[in-house]
């Protein structure tokens, strides 16, 4: 009896000690790699992540106040400062691989900065992709495009609207502007020369002016308001619709609900609010899988009009083919 009593105490100790073996085991921390893959139609789509950043949504956006903004934050169990996404979407048609928008690069420091390493994760080299085309041209969407100042993208061709092009290059434009970071300030000014400079040496450039398609199935479509030149791209593939939005949605918890808040780097914010509601209205109607850079990732999903705003619905999880 005393011998069985020993064993059990010695197997109970034996239990805890693993028990607490386990407990010691540092947090991981990180989530998966930030890639999640579908086929629209018969082209292969791959959102990537290029990592979050904590924003001060109460801020920043306009047209509404801090304390209204905290209180529908609080309805979707959120609050200001926002971990927001910074996504852009990898297209592969089967003849060319298309990157949407870079990310940030090296730019807004380590928590940004991740999709080349999210790209090879994926299965992709930032070497292998032909063509990259650009929605606007603020630091978070372009910064991606260089390391040090060396093209990371060896072999693309840069694709964005002229008009963008020409107001972020024009010196003229940086002179009159305030200092600062944000928006139409003199520092992404100097941020987006200093980026593209590589591409411009190198006649990796290539601009295009107005509505076009500029690879079968890839359409862009101007959506000026956040930035003069900014642009959407519509992606279509065997009757299936994509529509990347770019930056017409910064907060997804606030402005679905509500198109009419702005927020304050919008170079023109009631343009900018314009889009967004004529943007959501066309998406909504017609039933587009709608993609977005700043929606919590992967940033896909539908859109439902409701009451005066609109329903987003995440996309169904897919653990890919
Ligand atoms: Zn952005």
């Amino acid at each position: 009896m005393t011998k069985l009593f020993a064993l059990c105490r010695l197997l109970a100790m034996s239990l805890l000690l693993q028990s607490a073996a386990h407990a010691a085991a540092p947090f991981a921390r990180s989530s998966a790699p930030g890639f999640y893959r579908f086929m629209l139609g018969g082209y292969e789509i791959t959102a990537l992540n290029d990592g979050t950043l904590e924003l001060p949504v109460d801020q920043f956006l306009t047209n509404t106040t801090p304390q209204k903004v905290d209180d529908v934050l609080a309805e979707d169990y959120l609050q200001s400062p926002l971990e927001t996404s910074y996504n852009a979407f990898l297209i592969n048609t089967g003849a060319k691989l298309i990157l949407i928008d870079t990310g940030a690069g090296n730019i807004f420091g380590p928590r940004l900065g991740r999709l080349a390493a999210n790209m090879k994760a994926s299965g992709y080299a930032p070497s292998q992709v032909d063509e990259i085309y650009i929605t606007h041209m603020h630091a978070d969407h372009i910064g991606g495009l260089t390391t040090d100042g060396d093209m990371r993208f060896s072999n693309a061709i840069v694709r964005v609207n002229r008009g963008e092009l020409d107001y972020w290059l024009s010196e003229a434009n940086m002179a009159k502007a305030p200092e600062g970071n944000r928006g139409d300030q003199k520092g992404s000014y100097r941020r987006a020369m200093t980026i593209m400079e590589p591409y411009i040496r190198a006649g990796r450039v290539r601009p295009f002016d107005g509505n076009q398609e500029l690879s079968p199935g890839i359409h862009a479509y101007q959506s000026a308001g956040h930035t003069p030149g900014h642009v959407g791209y519509m992606i279509e593939s065997q009757g299936s619709r994509l529509m990347v939005v770019g930056d017409i949605v910064h907060v997804a918890a606030i402005q679905f609900e509500d198109p009419t808040v702005t927020v304050s780097f919008d170079s023109n914010s009631p343009l900018a609010e314009q889009e967004r509601i004529k943007e959501f209205t066309r998406i909504a109607k017609d039933k587009i899988l709608f993609a977005a850079a700043h929606v919590p990732f992967p940033g896909l999903g539908h859109l439902q009009t409701d009451k005066d705003g609109f329903r987003w619905i995440p996309l169904n999880y897919s653990a890919g083919k």
